[in-house]
């Protein structure tokens, strides 16, 4: 598997390339900005990317979308219950004084349980509601590894208290969804360090035991 992480934009989000080394098929997650150096990435390695991927539409993981699908033709997949959100782009721009980008459009809903595939990968599509009520975080077996877009940072959660935030919500998905996977999963956060599911099971403070 190629695997870039590129933090894009202001916030620095976890920006995934992910390709298969035999037929160059990738999926990129989280095209917050950045484009440029984005397709840099994917020209370095040779890529045709098949899938661009949303883990919630927050304007920093969602912001570059539109021109990468203009640039590549991938679809842009999103969970439906952040459609919502999706339609406040400008006004979460004003959130964080940025500049308002252009509507991006959905091609194709993404829903639990649902796969993507690029080649040979598939990743699971889990949704871990809380962050955001269409909040979800993509889950590779044959990799045993999770990217977790802003449901669970390395000693730290999604913050929970934006526009269609719970906390209820969050702890719930990631008792439920997240903690269900094993320990050896890497966790690729949508912000700042990687990390382990065995590590955040043991350690993270709002992970303790129910
Ligand atoms: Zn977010």
């Amino acid at each position: 598997m190629i695997h870039e992480i590129l933090p894009v934009g202001p916030l620095q989000c976890n920006c995934s390339v992910i390709g298969d080394e035999q037929t160059r098929e990738a999926m990129v997650i989280d095209p917050g900005d950045d484009v440029e150096k984005v397709l840099d990435l994917v020209r370095k390695h040779d890529l045709k990317v098949r899938q661009i991927v949303i883990t919630h539409a927050h304007i920093d993981h969602v912001g570059g979308a539109m021109k990468l699908r203009k640039a590549t033709g991938a679809p842009v997949l999103l969970n439906q219950h952040d459609y919502a959100l999706l339609k406040m782009l400008d006004v979460q721009a004003v959130w964080l004084g940025m500049a308002p980008p252009e509507k991006v459009e959905i091609d194709q809903h993404l829903g639990q349980a649902d796969t993507v595939k690029a080649g040979s990968l598939v990743a699971q599509v889990l949704h871990t509601p809380g962050h955001t009520e269409g909040s979800i975080c993509l889950y590779l077996p044959a990799e045993s590894m999770l990217i977790a877009g802003d449901t669970l940072f390395a000693g730290s959660i999604g913050r929970t208290d934006l526009p269609g935030g719970s906390f209820e919500k969050i702890i719930h998905s990631l008792h439920d969804r997240v903690l269900a996977l094993p320990d050896e999963t890497l966790v690729v956060p949508g912000h700042g360090p990687l990390t382990k599911i065995g590590e955040e099971r043991e350690c993270n403070p709002f992970l303790v035991k129910r």
